[in-house]
């Protein structure tokens, strides 16, 4: 069904129609052609048979008629013949009846009364000849006259049936007429009784028709009703067609409108036409509802664009644009004004539109910045904030049927309401963004964007730029020791330090954080410009008065030029920060300048501290011993835990150049937690074997550990759940990072005292403010420096520094000891100073567990007496 096509009619519901409207027309049309096919043949039959029936009695009348007037005839001519008075007239009416007539002695008995007979013979060419014979009583002689065939046949002939006279004598029936009709013939048979009147063999009449009544027709029946069936079925359908076609039209068109709006076209217009019916009466509501609901969309879209405008942070100017655009059209208003006034420039910016066109007129109006201008008023106020107004302004203008203007004036204002507040939080952001909140230079982002600009131009001046990178050195010290509050200052001083030494420079400068500062200086002069960062660095090495205080600090500057060391920011930051890297190795207090060789160098660094996170898992360290030695009886009483790290593809990577990275990036927790533990686990075995006569283990603490704020907490977990006590252990930490955060530091080692470690201050006599800070920190024993014990007899000062420290150490009861004895006179001098353990290679270079074990037993056998 659904594959029928019926051009003509559109809708599916239509084609339905019409094939049901076929379907009904053309079943009754069909009985009712069957039914009065059937009804005119019956009738038919019934005419025709009456008709013959009529036909016959006629005929026989007729002939009978006809044989009583040839019987007269003879008669008459019998009179004559036998009176001899057969005159022409006679022989003129006997010729118009008989063909023949003769007198002939009859060849039958003489009747008693006198006899007619009627016979038959048939004729050479088929047709029966009649004869009638006419006997007179008792005589032997008869008349007899062959009638005339035209006479007797006559009124047989029918142009509409075939008439036929048979009897026994014929040799078969006489027919005449249309040839007989073989199929679906009627016929009629009549006896012909001329007995009463006549001797003879009966004679039979009968007529034969077919009731064809197409016969009469000028077309035949058959095709008639096709055509009338035809004629009318078509008309019918062409009737039904047409009024469903006018009824389903508006369907049609409902249908694609429909199918438009499923297409998101709210534009298609259903056509309404022609006399008002339920179908136009739903165009029209559909008409209406579409335009509603595309409108409706349509609004939502543009406040969808303006939403989206608004959340990508496109700039207001833009929002401002996309929502005059639509503003007329959706709230009815004829034209729309925007105006954005900036309450510190006191720039009133109007935007005025009609939706097709629109201009922007930017007015300055100083002394007027807060207040909102004329003619625009108050009660036009969008938006409020710091820095800018907004207010709009419409002029009315066509009506918008069906629609809340209200509601969507409100959506727009609410939209422009936080734009500007979006506005106004970019602006915020971007300036914060760009500015460290402390030192009010510019921040990382700011620099990158400034040094961004400072490239652009220099590349078109064709001159080059010093990217400085700049580190404080021993801030983290300031900070830790004397709070917060004074770093801040000490960064703020800092800051104002470097503006004033570059001003006038047309210099860039920028806190990246921390005590990072970058200074970004156009070179003039080859020489200039390097006095100018010398110049800065002098500066920064100025002592600091902070309150009470006095603090001097130094600075490792690291230095890049463009373009030489780097055509873009990301490459001058970061080669500058090499050179700066570079500048700290260097001893600090010195400015480095880039050189193509710190990129390896930062390189191995990068991948050394990345390989090391991954140290412990991949079970890459181990600890080895060095035993401290009694000057008393030369003894082993303890041993220094020392950390090694051998490296898959390096091999073995010093401490020194690990551990500062292990620091830098925090790993030293973790790490330190391990050789903690690693070291317990060590005198518990030892112990657990027998007594090898080492007391004590010495373990590193670095400052970052014990600032770390689970430390105490986890120190104490790993003492619960070992078999060595705490009192076995001694941890050392250089007294430098103790200034850092005295207070914190103090808490922390009387803590660990508590627990029972004993501490040791490790590399003695070469940090800072050493000797003040002795009678505050909790400690047990101290360990002079390497240093000093190596210039033993190269500097004087040496010695009596050592000496120093070991009275000072007496004086606080504490223990003293030595460490870097590399000779037999160093081990005597120290013995001497009143020095109470010995520690260096003289003894011995830290050894694995094993190897210290085999030289502990070794010794122990030479010192027995
Ligand atoms: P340190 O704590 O001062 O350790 C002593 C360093 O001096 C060790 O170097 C040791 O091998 C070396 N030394 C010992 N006797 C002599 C001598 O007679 N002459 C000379 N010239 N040197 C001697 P090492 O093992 O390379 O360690 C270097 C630094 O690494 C250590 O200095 C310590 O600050 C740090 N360190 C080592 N292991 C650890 C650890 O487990 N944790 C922490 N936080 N730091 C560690
Ligand atoms: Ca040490
Ligand atoms: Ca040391």
């Amino acid at each position: 069904m659904g594959r029928l096509q019926i051009g003509f009619v559109r809708s599916k519901i239509g084609k339905k129609i019409f094939l049901f409207f076929l379907f009904i027309i053309a079943v009754p049309l069909i009985c009712i052609s069957v039914l009065s096919r059937q009804l005119s043949d019956f009738v038919l039959d019934q005419a025709t048979d009456q008709l013959l029936r009529d036909s016959t009695k006629s005929v026989a009348l007729n002939l009978l008629d006809r044989l009583r007037g040839a019987e007269s005839i003879l008669r008459i001519v019998n009179t004559a013949k036998n009176n001899h008075s057969y005159n022409a007239d006679a022989v003129n009416r006997a010729n118009s009846v008989f063909s023949q007539i003769s007198q002939e002695p009859s060849n039958r008995p003489s009747p008693g009364k006198e006899a007619v007979r009627v016979s038959v013979t048939t004729a050479q060419d088929g047709w029966p000849e009649v004869s009638m014979e006419i006997a007179e009583a008792g005589s032997s002689r008869v008349i007899r006259g062959t009638l005339n065939r035209t006479y007797l046949w006559e009124n047989l002939e029918s142009a509409y049936y075939t008439l036929c006279v048979g009897g026994e004598e014929f040799e078969e029936p006489h027919c005449q007429g249309p040839p007989r009709p073989s199929l679906s013939t009627i016929e009629i048979e009549r006896p012909f009784y001329f007995r009463p009147y006549f001797d003879g063999k009966p004679w039979t009449l009968l007529a034969v028709a077919a009731p064809d009544v197409a016969d009469y027709l000028p077309i035949k029946l058959g095709a008639l009703f096709a055509y009338v069936a035809a004629a009318s079925l078509l008309l019918t359908l062409s009737v039904s067609a047409f009024f469903i076609r006018r009824a389903t039209t508006p369907l049609d068109a409902l249908m694609l409108a429909t199918k438009a709006i499923r297409n998101k076209d709210f534009t298609y217009v259903v056509p309404v036409a022609g006399m008002r019916d339920e179908f136009r009466d739903v165009a029209d509501s559909f008409n209406v509802m579409a335009a509603t609901i595309g409108d409706d969309i349509a609004f939502m879209e543009v406040m969808a664009r303006i939403d989206e405008a608004i959340l990508a942070h496109r700039p207001l100017d833009s929002i401002i644009r996309l929502s005059l655009e639509h503003l007329p059209a959706f709230t009815g208003a004829a034209e729309a004004r925007i105006a954005v006034v900036d309450h510190f420039s006191a720039v009133r910016t109007s935007y005025v539109g009609n939706g097709r066109s629109h201009f922007v007129e930017t007015t300055f109006s100083p002394g007027q910045e807060n207040a909102p201008v004329a003619p625009i008023d108050a009660a036009h106020l969008i938006a409020k904030t710091d820095t800018l107004s907004a207010f709009i302004d419409l002029i009315d203008g066509p009506d918008v049927a069906g629609h809340d203007v209200t509601s969507r004036i409100d959506a727009f204002k609410s939209r422009l309401a936080i734009a500007i507040q979006s506005e106004e939080h970019e602006k915020v952001l971007v300036a914060r963004a760009a500015r460290d909140g402390l030192t009010k230079l510019l921040n990382r982002l700011g620099l990158v964007e400034r040094l961004g600009e400072m490239i652009q131009r220099s590349a078109l001046e064709n001159r080059h730029l010093a990217v400085v990178y700049l580190d404080l050195d021993g801030f983290k010290d300031v900070n830790d020791a004397y709070g917060h509050d004074t770093g801040d200052k000490l960064l703020n001083m800092v800051a104002d330090r470097m503006s004033a030494a570059l001003l006038g420079r047309d210099a860039a400068i920028a806190r990246l954080g921390g005590d990072e500062f970058v200074f970004v200086l156009p070179v003039v002069d080859e020489d200039i410009y390097k006095k100018q960062i010398q110049g800065v660095l002098h500066e920064l090495q100025t002592l600091y008065p902070i309150d009470d205080l006095r603090i001097q600090i130094g600075a490792s500057l690291g230095v890049a030029v463009y373009p030489q060391d780097g055509s873009g920011h990301d490459d001058l930051l970061r080669n500058a920060d090499l050179a700066m890297y570079e500048a700290k190795s260097a001893g600090r207090n010195t400015v480095v300048y880039f050189d193509a060789s710190f990129n390896s160098s930062s390189a191995e660094r990068i991948e050394l501290r990345r390989d090391l996170a991954s140290a412990i898992d991949q079970q890459q360290f181990h600890l080895v011993y060095q035993p401290r030695v009694a000057c008393s009886d030369r003894f082993t009483r303890s041993a220094e835990a020392l950390l090694r790290w051998v490296h898959p593809t390096r091999g073995f990577v010093p401490p020194d150049k690990f551990i500062t990275l292990a620091e830098d990036s925090g790993l030293i927790v973790d790490i330190g937690y391990w050789v903690l533990k690693e070291a317990i686990d060590q005198l518990g075995k030892w112990r657990a074997t027998g007594d090898i006569g080492i007391e004590k283990i010495s373990v590193n603490l670095s400052p970052i550990q014990l600032m770390h704020e689970k430390f105490i907490e986890t120190v104490e977990e790993i003492m619960r759940s070992s078999h060595v006590p705490a009192t076995s252990i001694e941890l050392e930490i250089t007294e430098g990072a103790l200034i850092r955060d005295i207070e914190t530091a103090v808490a922390k080692l009387r803590r660990l005292q508590e627990i029972g470690f004993t501490i040791a201050l490790d590399d003695f006599g070469v940090g800072y403010s050493a000797m003040s800070y002795l009678s505050v920190l909790p400690f047990d024993t101290l360990k002079i420096d390497k240093s000093f014990v190596s210039s033993f007899g190269v500097q004087k000062s040496a010695y009596a520094i050592a000496s120093a420290i070991v009275a000072l150490a007496q004086a606080l009861d504490k223990e003293v000891v030595a460490e870097g004895v590399e000779t037999a006179e160093q081990a005597d001098v120290l013995s001497d100073l009143g020095v109470e353990e010995l520690q260096g290679y003289y003894f011995s270079k830290p050894l694995k567990p094993d190897d210290l074990v085999s030289y502990l037993n070794a010794r122990r056998a030479d010192l027995r007496p």
